[in-house]
């Protein structure tokens, strides 16, 4: 099985490597156009600027392609600017930047909740089954809302830093910035 990462902006190769350290050796893809997604069974969303990541994948072809597999029940996971991608309700930078987002999850989103106050920080948290995980947030965005079919797995602070909606997955602190693997496993088990 191989799992891609969209390779576009952003943090790719830290993915790539959490990838191969579950599943082995070239079981990770770099997906940079349509093809790519052809050979694969899940697909991770990285953080990096939201906007970027959004206007790249549009100029890539892969933007609506994505978007239809999402639809079809097709494995993503969107970590920090991946989760502000795959909501279906932006906020008022969404809006006045006029950023096309995927709208899969049943989410509302908030750019930069946690982005001003603190650049960046870690916390331990428990997200779902994964106990203790420690989530580093750089300008992280989170949920504010869930509504339809998202479940919320964690919260910090009243906002929502991790969500799952079937075929779905989004947290807004960036896992693949430590050596635990448990939540690409959890992802890659309970997920794809
Ligand atoms: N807040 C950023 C954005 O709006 C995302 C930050 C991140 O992915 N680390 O794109």
């Amino acid at each position: 099985m191989k799992i891609g990462v969209v390779a576009l902006q952003g943090d790719v190769s830290e993915h790539l490597e959490a990838i191969e350290k579950i599943l082995g050796k070239d079981s990770s893809v770099a997906v940079r156009n349509r093809k790519d997604l052809e050979t694969i069974s899940g697909l991770i969303i990285p953080g990096g600027e939201s906007t970027t990541i959004s206007e790249l994948m549009q100029k890539a072809e892969i933007f609506d392609e994505v978007r239809k597999l999402g639809e079809q029940g097709f494995p993503i996971y969107g970590t920090c600017a991946g989760l502000i991608l795959l909501a279906k309700q932006g906020d008022e930078q969404v809006k006045k930047t006029s950023q096309k987002l995927l709208g899969l999850m049943d989410t509302r989103i908030n750019r930069n909740a946690f982005g001003r106050q603190r650049e960046s920080f870690e916390i331990v948290l428990d997200i779902g089954s994964v106990k203790k995980f420690t989530c580093v947030f750089i300008r992280a965005p989170a949920i504010v809302e869930t509504f339809g079919k998202c479940k919320t797995l964690a919260k910090f602070e009243n906002y929502i830093v991790a969500a799952k909606q079937d075929n779905l997955f989004a947290t807004a602190f960036h896992p693949e910035l430590t050596d635990d693997l448990r939540v690409h496993r959890y992802f890659i088990e309970e997920i794809v």
